[in-house]
């Protein structure tokens, strides 16, 4: 339900961005008339607005929007010119944290001096004459922004849509990085376990029709008693057999509901349980994965990792690789994603579904959580 408000809500900005910026235009205006511009931009304007370049910019608008999935916001800034134009975008921290956009084919026309944005991703955008067919946008920000973090681009006029050309610059609001720092034991600690797949997608299927969103709830729900039972909380992302987003989600809105879950309520750590397939039947065997975002991801999957070859049944030990799966990327804390096994190996596919193999994995699972947050506590210097 909420994935197609959100759609929706998407197709109405790529469509009509302009019934989406009125609102904040309107505002803009207001503000842009307190904004006192500086006399050396007023001067500059004023020698060099020229009538002999062949378009200018027109207007200014501003909107934030707001990532519903991710939790993110980004500032939309756009500028109307009355012909086509060309725009880049340099980055700069000295003497104070600066995007420069340059136009190239427009001339500052009737445009006001400033504006004053938002304060939060950014706080005010100024606008120079550059000789007389080219103009400057100065945008004034809270914090240094990586490049990743703005997008400058063009756009077509569209005369049927009432569209002139534009300048677009986005600027996402930056994330705080969040510090860690963690202690020993479970108790008190809250834990997000991901079941992978789930509902309409059944994950890998065995031979024998062992379908993986079964057998990555059967243990999950048994790390859940574990991990309860040592005074930890636990999140499920999901504890029936269902899908976290609602049907038919693209594979990003499926997986980053998950991930929101457990960023919302602040999980110390986020374990995805998974069950590997490959075409060669013979392949199997326990593996673990990890993304190098907190510092502390590899730690945490090779714990796990170290605990869960244990378990009876020879599985090959795969060992701790680095991978940039969906769910460990977007947790904000450390995150593993484990392979249980290989649900294409026959032997395996009967071992993943007795009561003792998933009992163990389970065991497994928080005796690896018990020995990271050991680990992580000794290094992070959190030990009480
Ligand atoms: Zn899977």
């Amino acid at each position: 339900m909420r994935r197609k408000l959100v759609f929706a809500f998407f197709m109405i900005f790529l469509i009509f961005p302009q019934i989406l910026f009125a609102a904040a235009a309107n505002n803009a205006a207001v503000v842009s008339t307190a904004a006192k511009p500086s006399q050396g931009t007023a001067k500059n304007m004023q020698q060099v607005s020229s009538k002999s370049a062949s378009a200018e910019l027109l207007n200014v608008r501003y909107a934030i929007h707001n990532d519903a999935v991710k939790g993110g916001s980004t500032l939309r800034l756009v500028i109307d010119s009355s012909g086509p134009i060309e725009a880049s975008g340099t980055m700069i921290n000295s003497p104070s944290p600066r995007l420069i956009v340059d136009v190239k084919g427009a001339a500052l026309g009737k445009l006001k001096k400033s504006m004053v944005l938002d304060g939060t991703i950014a706080e005010k955008v100024s606008f120079l004459a550059v000789g007389s067919k080219n103009s400057r946008i100065l945008i004034d920000l809270p914090t240094v922004i990586n490049n990743n973090g703005y997008r400058v681009f063009t756009l077509k006029n569209d005369p049927g849509a009432k569209k002139t050309n534009r300048v677009v610059v986005d600027i996402e609001k930056p994330v705080p990085k969040p510090v860690f720092s963690f202690t020993p034991g479970l108790k008190g600690k809250t834990i997000a376990i991901d079941p992978g797949h789930g509902g309409s997608d059944p994950g890998a299927i065995g031979n024998n029709k062992t379908q993986e969103k079964n057998v990555t709830l059967a243990v999950a729900q048994k790390v859940q008693a574990l991990l309860t039972q040592a005074g930890a909380q636990v999140i499920m992302t999901r504890d029936t057999d269902r899908d976290v987003f609602g049907l038919n989600a693209s594979a990003v809105d499926e997986l980053g509901a998950r991930t929101l879950i457990a960023n919302k309520r602040k999980a110390d750590v986020f374990v995805s349980i998974h069950i590997n397939a490959f075409t060669d039947p013979s392949v199997g065997g326990i593996a673990s994965y990890y993304y190098p975002k907190t510092g502390y991801d590899m730690m945490l999957a090779q714990n796990i990792q170290d605990k869960l070859i244990t378990v009876s049944g020879d599985f090959p030990d795969r060992g701790v690789s680095q991978a940039g799966f969906y769910v460990m990327k977007h947790a904000d804390m450390p995150a593993t994603l484990l392979e249980l096994g290989f649900i294409s190996n026959p032997r395996e596919e009967k071992l993943l579904n007795t009561l003792q193999f998933q009992q163990e994995a389970a065991r497994s699972i928080v005796d690896g959580l018990e020995s990271f947050f050991a680990q992580a506590a000794a290094v992070t210097g959190g030990g009480r």
